[in-house]
């Protein structure tokens, strides 16, 4: 019990973890225990390749106060290979530019640390995916 709690915790700290569809298979993310297609009870946990391509993309020059650091950076709309569309920072172009149709792969990266706790907030950002 305490193992499975644990388990599902860490798999949506480090990957991509949604639910699919027992009536209809549809992939769902993120997860709202409820089918976007049939409307249906959807709890069936399924984690993500974290594989996809950009769907469409933006440019961001101006951070929200607390990401100043990160800027400009390119916030994106990847389609994940197993259907969901989901949005992401683009890390790691290395002065490639993002482009519709970049294939695209999932890293979970440090966003903060909490200093008090001690704790370490991480999120996900997509890369470009060596073919
Ligand atoms: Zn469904």
């Amino acid at each position: 019990m305490e193992i499975a709690r644990h388990w599902r915790l860490k798999a949506q700290r480090y990957g991509l973890v949604g639910e699919v569809c027992p009536h209809c298979d549809v992939k769902i993310f993120p997860p709202r225990d409820l089918c976007p297609d049939c409307g249906q009870e959807a709890r069936e946990p399924f984690a993500f390749s974290g594989n996809g391509e950009v769907y469409s993309y933006a440019p961001v020059k101006d951070a929200p106060a607390g990401f100043e650091s990160n800027a400009p950076y390119t916030v994106a709309l990847v389609r994940l290979e197993e259907g969901p569309l989901v949005t992401a920072q683009l890390t790691d172009l290395g002065g490639e530019a993002a482009r519709i149709g970049m294939p695209v792969e999932m890293v979970t990266r440090k966003l903060r640390s909490d200093g008090e706790r001690g704790m370490l907030v991480y999120g996900y950002k997509f890369r470009p995916r060596l073919a």
